[in-house]
């Protein structure tokens, strides 16, 4: 497995729609092993196919692990997906607001709006019917990897355009909210 190079912004594949994938053949299962190896040494919950220049409907998403009150590990909270050609084929009317950051663009964040739950449906790696529900962040996670197959990004969707930040800009407003509490 090897560390695929993440592309940023000012590359075209990134911002363009992907094509849908042909052949679920070898080369392609080598290209998948490789973006789930480049994106847990990313730490990223998500990588899609375009942002490793690669112009194909396909994403890999790795949720995070939940806890329970006691903040012991769900056991197989996390869980990893491998999605070919998926599409979002119901959405709820409700939408949540929430931080996102992308891997194409290290060190800032933004404020986005997602549907709260929405069902997606597609092919696992092994060509297999997909047909997930999904809420709250994982449903987040889905709505981001989905949008780069079809060359948008989250700057695309801010809530408003002054609610996009540095990680040290949104660490420094995160404590400056929690002392006006206190
Ligand atoms: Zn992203």
């Amino acid at each position: 497995m090897k560390q695929l190079k993440i592309i940023g912004r000012d590359n075209p594949v990134l911002t363009e729609k992907a094509n849908p994938v042909g052949q679920i053949d070898r080369e392609l299962q080598s290209t998948i092993d490789d973006m789930i190896f480049t994106m847990r040494k990313a730490n990223g919950v998500g990588l899609a196919a375009p942002q490793v220049g690669l112009p194909i409907r396909m994403a890999v998403v790795e949720t995070p692990s939940e806890y329970d009150e006691e903040d012991n590990e769900i056991p197989d909270s996390r869980r990893l997906f491998v999605i070919i050609n998926p599409e979002i084929v119901w959405q709820s009317r409700k939408q949540v607001k929430g931080i996102e950051g992308c891997l194409s663009m290290p060190g800032y964040l933004g404020e986005v709006s997602r549907h709260q739950a929405i069902r997606v449906k597609g092919l696992d790696r092994r060509g297999k019917a997909l047909d997930l529900k999904l809420k709250g962040w994982d449903a987040r996670i889905f709505q981001h990897e989905i949008d780069h197959l079809d060359g948008v990004l989250y700057t695309d969707r801010l809530t408003a355009p002054e609610n996009f930040w540095t990680e040290e800009e949104f660490e420094a407003m995160r404590e400056a909210e929690q002392e006006e509490e206190n």
